[in-house]
């Protein structure tokens, strides 16, 4: 059980305003594992007003970009030290298998934080250009301020570190809203923070609900926010930030499609796809979830899928050989419950999964990973983000008929192609219009850009784009001649 009775505002472990608690409860047993305080508006007032005194008189964004880097560091390297015990909370809190925590969830966060810091160390903080009217133009960059960043459950560390990294390299101070299902690995980096050095006010984490999370959006002291979670919670908050012309960053909800060519070698194919597809129990923003097969090969790819599908060993996420754990949450089980019943409503085919409780699970909210064989795009199977482990099977005519079927989505976020020749794989990624792509596999890498087109969100992360976004340029005309 891990139990925390203080918020860290401004640097410090504080109490909390109120007693209200949130309780961790764990999707496989059911039963409580941690507390924390719930944060409430006063919290975040508190915490904003924090940052706001740490960035407007603090020494943090007065420090040359190396001096931050050095401090920042060293959390990196506190960091890679605490990478199993973070992987652990987040398998206990958000029931991701433990074989995945250990890969997809404290160390890509490591990586992020250490791409970051190559960033800041390579970038030009100030240049100077020639101007139209014979003299010169200095060009300086400039953190955007108070950062006001929201997560969601899914990858806490992921999507937390995303906006940590960047805030603290471009030199702003941030206001931390972990989701209320996963409040405790956040917990761990406040104490990273503090031996790392960084200075009081530099960062809050004030966990919390979407009311509170709206009171951190709507804000006047804080000039940026980044948000991580769903498209209908980013219109929302992309609302309140256009009304006040505060700075938004969104990363938002993906029905990303594989496209498999007819010269793909399917058992790649169907073992790339279990991470592509179904990685952390299929609630990953970039998951694979519309799978397009050519009508010539279409039986072949089902059975593929079916099979690898069928194999998946589904039951506690603490056990290093499950493959799919808990949903993590009884609303989510019975959301994807929801659509698989639906997909059979619409006409699809169900080959391997459909509802029930998986065999050797007896309690906890779990699915049985499912296929639908017969989808077609107009289906809202193949529309709606399912998030939970449900693989939607669509036919195509010819490759161009499967990059419309591709392209015909609200989402824009990630998408793969499968084929012998990678370079003719090349030439379908630069026709699929969405944030990332990749050939054979589905990965991201955090030097590059990261982000949707359409309903998938507004800006990037990660890479110096990624930076970019927590900056503000200033012009500066020094007088002729001098
Ligand atoms: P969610 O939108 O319900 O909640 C996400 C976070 O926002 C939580 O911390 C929540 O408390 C807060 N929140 C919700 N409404 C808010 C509001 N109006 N104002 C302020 N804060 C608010 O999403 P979720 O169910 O927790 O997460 C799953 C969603 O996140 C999926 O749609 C998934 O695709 C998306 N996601 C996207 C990415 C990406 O990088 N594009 C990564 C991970 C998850």
């Amino acid at each position: 059980m891990r139990v925390h009775d203080k918020l860290f505002i401004g640097g410090q472990w504080v109490d909390p305003a109120s007693d209200k608690v949130l309780e961790v409860v764990s999707p496989h047993s059911e039963e409580v594992v941690g507390r924390v305080p719930e944060g409430t508006e006063a919290d975040i007032d508190r915490a904003v007003e924090a940052a706001r005194a740490a960035f407007d008189n603090g020494p943090w964004p007065r420090m040359t970009p190396d001096e931050r880097l050095e401090i920042v560091q060293r959390f990196a390297g506190l960091y890679a030290a605490r990478l199993e015990e973070m992987s652990k909370v987040i398998t206990e809190e958000m029931g991701s298998p433990i074989s995945f925590s250990m890969v997809g969830q404290a160390p890509p966060a490591m990586l992020i934080l250490n791409a970051m810091i190559a960033v800041g160390q390579a970038y030009e903080w100030e240049d100077t250009r020639a101007g139209v009217w014979g003299g010169n133009v200095i060009v300086r960059r400039e953190p955007v301020g108070v950062v006001g960043a929201i997560a969601p459950w899914n990858v806490p560390q992921f999507t937390m570190m995303s906006k940590l990294a960047p805030s603290l390299v471009a030199g702003c101070t941030i206001v931390l809203k972990p989701a209320p299902e996963t409040p405790l690995d956040t917990m761990l980096v406040a104490e990273m923070l503090v031996e790392a050095g960084v200075p009081e006010g530099v960062v809050s984490i004030v966990p919390a609900g979407r009311e509170v999370g709206e009171h951190l959006v709507r804000h006047p002291g804080v000039d940026k926010i980044a948000f991580t979670g769903s498209t209908l919670a980013g219109r929302k908050i992309a609302s309140i930030c256009g009304e006040q012309l505060k700075r938004v960053s969104l990363e938002l909800g993906g029905k990303s499609a594989a496209i498999v060519l007819d010269d793909a070698d399917l058992n790649v194919m169907a073992t790339g796809l279990q991470l592509a597809s179904l990685m952390n129990n299929g609630q990953a923003c970039v998951a694979q979830s519309r799978v397009l097969a050519s009508r010539a090969r279409y039986d072949d790819v089902v059975d593929a899928i079916s099979t690898m599908v069928g194999n998946l060993r589904v039951g506690d996420p603490a056990d290093p050989s499950t493959d799919v754990g808990p949903l993590v949450a009884e609303r989510q089980q019975e959301r994807v419950e929801k659509y698989i019943a639906l997909g059979q409503e619409e006409g699809a085919r169900v080959t391997v999964g459909g509802n029930g409780r998986p065999q050797g699970t007896e309690k906890g909210w779990y699915v049985k990973p499912t296929v639908f064989a017969n989808a077609n795009n107009e289906m809202r199977i193949a529309r709606e983000e399912i998030f939970g482990p449900v693989i939607a099977v669509i036919p195509y005519d010819s490759e161009e008929d499967a990059i419309r079927i591709a392209n015909d989505s609200d989402y824009g976020l990630a998408g793969s192609v499968w084929t012998s020749d990678p370079t003719h794989g090349l030439d379908v990624a630069r026709q699929v219009r969405t944030g990332t792509y990749a050939v054979n596999m589905y990965v991201m890498d955090f030097v590059a850009p990261f982000g949707g087109y359409k309903s998938s969100g507004i800006g990037r992360e990660f890479g110096k784009e990624g930076l970019e976004e927590y900056l503000e340029y200033k012009s500066i005309v020094p007088a002729f001649g001098s």
